[in-house]
C-alpha cells in the first residue's frame, strides 16, 4: 500500500525514501518537510502529519477522488498525534483541534488557505469553555473555524461574515473583534450557522472536506494562473498539513507572531519582526489590530524570547539561511510553527551571503551562488529607502501588489493611454502609464514613461518583456486594480486615483504607492557587493569587458570591474555636433582629395579620443572597431535637404546660384547612398574597401594615440577590429591597410606599439569560413546583434515592432533572440566559429560584445563555448562578473 501520509516525526523515513532532500520537499511541500525537520531538530513543534502532494495528484488524476486507502492513514496519523498530546479529535471532554493548511514544494499565493480549529461543534465548544476555563477562547475559536470553513473549504464570501462581526462590534462598542464579549461570540456562532448551513458538525466530516478542499485549490483558477506566470510546473502538487493547535488567544500569557532571523530589507544580522498579544493565525499580518516590535518580546515574555532567539539561531545554522519563522505563545510555552528561507531584498540577499561566509555558515562559493544575477541588476538600479517605503505603508499608501517584472523605482503622474504619457513627458513631467494590458502601439508610450503598471498580464505579458527590455520599472497583473479608461481614473476597493496624480511603483518587489516616494541609486562600492563580486571573480573564467566609447564611460567600467573595453564604436565620436560637418563632407566629396581633406579634420580629434581611453585602460585591450554603420546614416535626410532647396528657391531676393548647385548635389550623393535594406548593405568592413582613406585615418589615429600614451607612460593595448567580414580577402585587404600605417607611425615616431588586428563575426558565412579568416584575424569577436540578425534573417527594428513580442508570449520563441542568445541557433554557429577559429590559430582571443554579454544566461552560453571574455555596457558588468562566476561554478 502507498504511503501517503507522514507524521512529523517520520521525516527521516521519508527522506531514506525519497531519497534527498529537494524530493522530500517535493513529497511533503516546502511547510511539511520543513516541520518535519523542525521536530527532528528538537524545535517545539505541535504534533502533526502531512498528507502527500502524490495524495494530491493522485487525486486530481481520479477525478477528484482520494487514493486508497488514504483516510485510513489520516486516522492512523491521527491517533498518533492523540497519543503524544494526550488528547482526542472530537471528544468533547478532552478534544484535539488541527490546523489543515496547504503547502506545495515552492511557496505559492493563490493556494487555499489555512483553516485553524478544526475540531469544534457545540458539544466540543461547551466543553473547551469549561475545560479551559475561558469561554471567550473557546467560542473566539468556534466563530473564527465557521467562519474560515465557510469562506476556504465552502467558497462563501467574506463579506456577510464581516457584515455580522462589525454589527456585533458596533453593538457591544468594542474596536476590535478580540475584545468581543463572550456572549456576543455565542450569538455571532449562530449567526455565522446560518449563513454556513454546510457546516459539518462532525469533526471528522471538518477534516476530510477540508483535506479535500485543500486538494482541489490546486486546480483552481487563482493558482493556475499564478503557476503560469511564475513558471511553476502543474504537476507538482500540493500537501495538506494537519497540526495541533496551540492557542495565541488563550489570554493575556499567549500571543502569536512572525519573525525573520535577520533583516530582510538591510540584511542586518539581528532578529526582526512582530506579534500580538491575545491573536491567532493571520491576525499579526491582516493589519487590523497594531503589532508590537518583536523587540519588546524581551520585556514582555523574556523566557519565551530568550528561546526564539536561540531556536532562530539553530535553524539559521541547520539550514545555512535566513529563516522566516511563525511562531505561537501558549500560556508562555513557544511553539514554532513554520520556518522557510526568508524574502530579502538584493541588498539583504548580498549582505547576508557575505557574513554568512564571514560567520562560517558558507562557503564563498555558496555566498556567490546564493546571489543572483537579476539581483545584482536590481541592487544597482535607483531605490526607493527602507524608511520612505516602511512611511509609506504605515500611511496606508501601498495602494497595491504586483508582479514584480522589471526592476528599479519610478515615480510618475499617472497617464492612461500611450500618447498621453509621450506628450506629457515632452512637457517635461515624469510619468507612469498605466494600462489594461499594453500592445505594440503602445511602445512609444512606455518609452517616454518612467514605469510602466498594468492591471492583466504575466511574466512573459508584452508589458513585461518589453518593460525589461528597456530597462524601465514595472508591475503588472495587479488583478484588484480596476482601470476605467473612459473616467480616466483606477482605484482599488475605494481608493481612486486620477490621471495625472503621482503614483510610485517599486519594480523589485512589485508594489505600488500612491504620492511621490524619494529615490536612492546604491552604490557601487558598498561594502558587501565589492566583496561578493570579488569572490565572484575568483570563480570566474571568462574576463568581462566593457563597451565604452569615452574615456569617462571607460573610467565608470573600470570602477564596476571591467578588464578593457570589448567594443569601442568609433562612429559615436563622428555623431558630434562639432564633427559631424565633417564626417558629412568626408562622405559627400565626389574626389579623393576632398574626402582626405576633410579626414585630415577628424583624424586628431579620434587621436584624442583614443589617447583618453588608452590611457583610462591602461595595460588592458582596448578593442576599437572601425566605422560601421550605412553612410546615410550621418547625412541629412532627403526630407531635410529638399526643403532647403525649396527655401532657397523661393528667396528671389538674393542670388542662391552657388549654395543651390551644393544642395542639389548632396541630394544626388544621398540619393546615390540610399538602400532598400541598409542593414544588409554598404556598410562595415565594406566602407573601407571601397573608402580605404577611412580606416587609414582611423589606423593613423589609433597608432598615433598609442604613441601618445606611451610617451605619457601608459600601456596601451589598442585592438583594431574589422568589422561585419565576409571574406578573409577583405581582411587581407584592410589589415594590410593598418599594417602599413602602423609601420608608417611608428618610424615617424620612433616608437614601438603592441597592437593586433581582428574581425568580428557577425554573419553565418563568417562563421562557417572561420578558419580563412583567423588566417588574417589575430582575434574574433561575435556581434551577437548582428549575427543574430543575420542568422534568423529578421531586422531587430522591423521585428521587435511587428512580431518577435508575439512569438514570446505565444510561446514560439522561449525568449527574445535579442534579449537572450539563441542557443542552438547562433549558438551553434559561435560554436563552429570558435573550432574553425582554434584550428587555424590556436589560442586566439575570442570574445562576444553587444547586449547579449550583460544576459545572465547569455553569458552561460558563452562560458560553455569556450570563449575569453564578454563585453557589455558599464553598468550590466556588476551582472556579468556574477554570472560568469555562476557559470563556471555550475560546470564544475
Ligand atoms: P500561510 O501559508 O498562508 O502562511 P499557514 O498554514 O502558515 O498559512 O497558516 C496561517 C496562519 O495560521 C499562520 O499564522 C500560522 O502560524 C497559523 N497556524 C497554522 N497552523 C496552526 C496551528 N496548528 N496552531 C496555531 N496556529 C497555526
Ligand atoms: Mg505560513
Ligand atoms: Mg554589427
Amino acid at each position: 500500500m502507498k504511503k501517503w501520509v507522514y507524521t512529523f516525526d517520520e521525516v527521516s523515513e521519508a527522506e531514506a525514501l525519497a531519497g534527498d532532500w529537494d524530493s522530500v520537499r517535493g513529497l511533503l511541500g516546502g511547510k511539511g518537510a520543513n516541520l518535519a525537520d523542525m521536530t527532528r531538530l528538537g524545535v517545539p513543534v505541535p504534533p502533526g502529519f502531512t498528507v502527500t502532494t502524490e495524495a494530491c495528484n493522485a487525486y486530481t488524476d481520479a477525478g477528484l477522488s482520494v487514493p486508497e486507502g488514504m483516510w485510513d492513514q489520516v486516522r492512523g496519523a491521527l491517533d498518533h498525534v492523540e497519543e503524544k498530546t494526550g488528547k482526542t479529535f472530537g471528544d468533547p471532554d478532552n478534544p484535539l483541534l488541527v490546523s489543515c493548511r496547504s503547502g506545495a514544494k515552492f511557496s505559492m499565493p493563490g493556494m487555499m488557505d489555512t483553516v485553524l480549529d478544526i475540531g469544534l461543534n457545540h458539544e466540543v465548544a461547551a466543553s473547551l469553555a469549561e475545560i479551559s476555563g475561558d469561554p471567550h477562547f473557546a467560542y473566539d475559536s468556534y466563530r473564527r473555524l465557521i467562519q474560515m470553513y465557510g469562506s476556504v473549504v465552502l467558497g462563501n464570501p467574506d463579506e456577510p461574515y464581516e457584515e455580522i462581526l462589525e454589527e456585533f462590534r458596533t453593538k457591544t462598542g468594542v474596536a476590535t473583534d478580540a475584545e468581543l464579549p463572550t456572549d456576543a461570540l455565542k450569538d455571532i456562532v449562530e449567526r455565522f450557522l446560518k449563513i454556513t448551513p454546510r457546516f459539518p458538525s462532525d469533526p471528522t466530516e471538518q477534516l476530510k472536506l477540508a483535506v479535500e478542499a485543500v486538494f482541489k485549490s490546486w486546480s483552481g483558477k487563482r493558482a493556475v494562473d499564478y503557476r503560469n506566470a511564475s513558471n511553476i510546473p502543474h504537476d507538482l502538487g500540493t500537501a495538506v498539513n494537519v497540526q495541533t493547535m496551540v492557542f495565541g488567544n488563550l489570554g493575556e500569557d499567549c500571543l502569536t507572531g512572525v519573525a525573520m532571523s535577520r533583516h530582510g530589507a538591510t540584511g542586518e544580522n539581528h532578529i526582526e519582526g512582530d506579534y500580538l498579544f491575545n491573536a491567532q493565525g493571520e491576525d499579526v499580518v491582516a493589519g487590523i489590530r497594531a503589532t508590537i516590535h518583536i523587540g519588546e518580546m524581551a520585556n514582555d515574555m523574556p523566557k519565551a524570547y530568550e528561546e526564539l532567539l536561540e531556536i532562530s539561531d539553530q535553524l539559521e545554522n541547520h539550514y545555512r539561511d535566513m529563516q522566516d519563522m511563525e511562531f505561537t505563545v501558549e500560556n508562555g510555552k513557544l511553539w514554532l510553527l513554520q520556518t522557510r528561507d526568508g524574502k530579502r531584498t538584493a541588498q539583504a540577499a548580498v549582505r547576508i551571503a557575505v557574513e554568512m561566509v564571514d560567520q562560517g555558515l558558507i562557503s564563498k562559493e555558496e555566498a556567490v551562488m546564493r546571489v543572483t544575477p537579476d539581483q545584482i541588476d536590481f541592487f544597482l538600479h535607483p531605490q526607493f529607502t527602507v524608511e520612505s517605503r516602511k512611511a509609506a505603508k504605515a500611511a496606508g499608501n501601498l495602494l497595491a501588489e504586483g508582479l514584480n517584472v522589471s526592476p528599479g523605482a519610478a515615480v510618475g503622474v499617472v497617464a492612461f493611454d500611450a500618447d498621453k504619457a509621450v506628450e506629457w513627458a515632452e512637457a517635461g513631467k515624469k510619468v507612469m502609464l498605466v494600462r489594461p494590458e499594453t500592445k505594440p502601439d503602445d511602445v512609444h508610450g512606455m518609452l517616454a514613461a518612467e514605469g510602466i503598471v498594468t492591471s492583466r498580464g504575466g511574466r512573459t505579458s508584452h508589458a513585461a518583456l518589453v518593460a525589461r527590455q528597456f530597462g524601465k520599472p514595472a508591475v503588472v497583473g495587479i488583478a484588484e486594480l480596476d482601470i476605467d479608461l473612459e473616467g480616466r481614473t483606477m482605484s482599488v476597493e475605494d481608493r481612486v486615483i486620477k490621471e495625472g496624480e503621482f503614483v510610485s511603483i517599486e519594480g523589485t518587489s512589485g508594489e505600488v504607492f500612491v504620492g511621490q516616494l524619494p529615490t536612492v541609486v546604491p552604490d557601487i562600492n558598498d561594502r558587501w557587493l565589492s566583496t561578493l563580486l570579488g569572490w565572484a571573480d575568483e570563480f570566474r573564467r571568462l574576463k568581462v569587458l566593457a563597451n565604452a566609447d569615452y574615456p569617462t564611460d571607460a573610467i565608470r567600467a573600470k570602477d564596476y570591474g571591467a578588464e578593457g573595453i570589448g567594443l569601442c564604436r568609433t562612429e559615436h565620436m563622428f555623431f558630434e555636433a562639432e564633427r559631424l560637418p565633417s564626417v558629412q563632407k568626408m562622405i559627400l566629396a565626389d574626389t579623393t582629395e576632398d574626402r582626405q581633406a576633410a579626414l585630415d579634420v577628424l583624424l586628431p580629434m579620434q587621436r584624442e579620443d583614443f589617447r583618453g581611453l588608452f590611457e583610462a585602460m591602461s595595460g588592458m585591450p582596448v578593442i576599437i572597431r572601425m566605422i560601421d554603420p550605412p553612410l546615410h546614416e550621418f547625412l541629412p535626410g532627403q526630407d531635410e535637404l529638399e526643403h532647403e532647396l525649396h527655401d532657397l528657391e523661393e528667396d528671389t531676393a538674393v542670388e542662391h546660384g552657388a549654395e543651390i548647385a551644393e544642395v542639389e548635389r548632396k541630394l544626388g550623393r544621398v540619393d546615390d547612398l540610399h538602400e532598400e535594406n541598409p542593414m544588409l548593405g554598404f556598410r562595415g568592413v565594406r566602407l573601407g574597401i571601397l573608402m580605404p582613406e577611412i580606416p587609414k585615418m582611423q589606423a593613423r589615429a589609433i597608432i598615433e594615440a598609442a604613441c601618445d600614451a606611451k610617451e605619457n607612460g601608459f600601456d596601451p593595448k589598442p585592438e583594431i577590429m574589422i568589422p561585419l567580414s565576409i571574406h578573409v580577402k577583405e581582411l587581407e585587404r584592410v589589415k594590410g591597410l593598418v599594417v602599413d600605417v602602423a609601420k608608417e607611425v611608428t618610424k615617424e615616431r620612433g616608437i614601438e606599439v603592441y597592437y593586433q588586428v581582428g574581425t568580428m563575426v557577425e554573419t553565418p558565412r563568417a562563421a562557417m569560413t572561420a578558419g580563412p579568416l583567423a588566417r588574417e584575424a589575430e582575434f574574433f569577436s561575435f556581434g551577437t546583434n548582428d549575427l543574430t540578425q543575420t542568422t534568423f534573417a529578421i531586422s531587430r527594428d522591423d521585428a521587435e515592432k511587428s512580431f518577435l513580442i508575439q512569438y514570446v508570449e505565444q510561446g514560439i520563441l522561449p525568449v527574445n533572440p535579442f534579449q537572450t542568445l539563441d542557443r542552438l541557433g547562433v549558438g551553434g554557429l559561435i560554436k563552429i566559429a570558435v573550432e574553425g577559429g582554434r584550428t587555424q590559430r590556436p589560442g586566439m582571443e575570442i570574445g562576444i560584445c553587444g547586449e547579449h554579454g550583460g544576459d545572465p544566461d547569455s553569458v552561460a552560453l558563452c562560458h560553455e563555448l569556450g570563449l575569453d571574455y564578454v563585453s557589455c555596457s558599464p553598468f550590466r558588468v556588476p551582472v556579468a562578473r556574477l554570472a560568469a562566476a555562476h557559470a563556471a561554478i555550475d560546470q564544475k
